[in-house]
């Protein structure tokens, strides 16, 4: 069985132009360097807005830093007429390697339903990309489904009708923690990532029930460790915390 390796994924949602984007991830690949950080314990990646892509990619090649890109999200096309949407041709163009799909604002903001998440799962593997399905319940189906129930069902609707799996991420966010500075304990988390993780097995197979699953929601670097310590959890999707480089350095050096 291989190892999974921790991911510590931080979501910087529409915040930082290009320019304030090139000075955090240079900050922050400095701080980890200085703390002797080992990308092969931890990988460490960044999911900029579309327009720092470029800029960050060109940062990360000069200086051969080891932090990986990602995207906040995709289109399901690959070309064409569809004004405002980014292919993820483009992205694995520009150095992506993973890209977030389904967030909860995605999800909220733009209507995003789970045939929408499992359509652009689709156009992620078709361009080379590496999947990180966000899914979580609302504090309005915690209370009437529990925990478990829609963050495992969103999670066979988005790898279900494919014909083959390709490599993916599970990020278990509940909504009613994500930017709200509420947290689930330790204890919540790893409980989903196994019925996640079960549910996947059961219905994708063992090679796919290996696949890493993240926990997101209010995460800093003075609770990261409770996450990571059963080994249940693989990694985080952080937000607000992935603005400041010391503390999502901090995230990223739970061990
Ligand atoms: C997120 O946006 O995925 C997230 C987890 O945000 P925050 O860490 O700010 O709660």
């Amino acid at each position: 069985m291989t190892k999974r390796i921790p991911l510590i994924a931080g979501n910087w949602k529409m915040n930082l132009d290009h320019l304030q984007a090139i000075a955090l991830v240079q900050k922050l690949s400095w701080t980890l360097s200085d703390a002797g950080h080992e990308y092969s314990s931890a990988e460490v990646a960044v999911f900029p807005p579309f327009t720092d892509l470029r800029s960050v990619q060109t940062l990360i090649e000069a200086e051969k830093f080891e932090v990986v890109l990602g995207a906040q999200d995709l289109s399901k096309h690959d070309s064409g007429a569809f004004t405002g949407e980014i292919s993820g041709a483009f992205l694995s163009k520009l150095g992506c390697k993973f890209v977030l799909i389904g967030h909860s604002e995605r999800r909220q903001y733009h209507s995003e339903t789970d045939e929408t998440v499992q359509a652009k799962v689709a156009a992620a593997w078709k361009h080379g990309l590496v999947p990180i399905i966000c899914v979580g319940e609302t504090l309005e189906e915690l209370e009437t489904q529990g925990q478990a129930a829609v963050p495992v069902a969103q999670t066979i609707a988005a790898l279900s009708g494919h014909e083959t799996l390709g490599e993916f991420v599970i990020a278990y966010e509940p909504v009613w923690a994500i930017g709200t500075g509420k947290v689930a304990t330790p204890l919540e988390a790893e409980s989903v990532a196994k019925a996640i993780r079960a549910a996947i097995t059961e219905n994708f197979g063992a090679e796919s029930g290996q696949s890493r699953i993240l926990y997101g929601g209010s995460v800093k670097a003075n609770n990261v460790a409770g996450f990571l310590a059963s080994g249940e959890v693989d990694g985080v999707l952080v937000g607000g915390a992935s603005l400041d480089a010391e503390e999502f350095a901090g995230i990223a050096r739970f061990q």
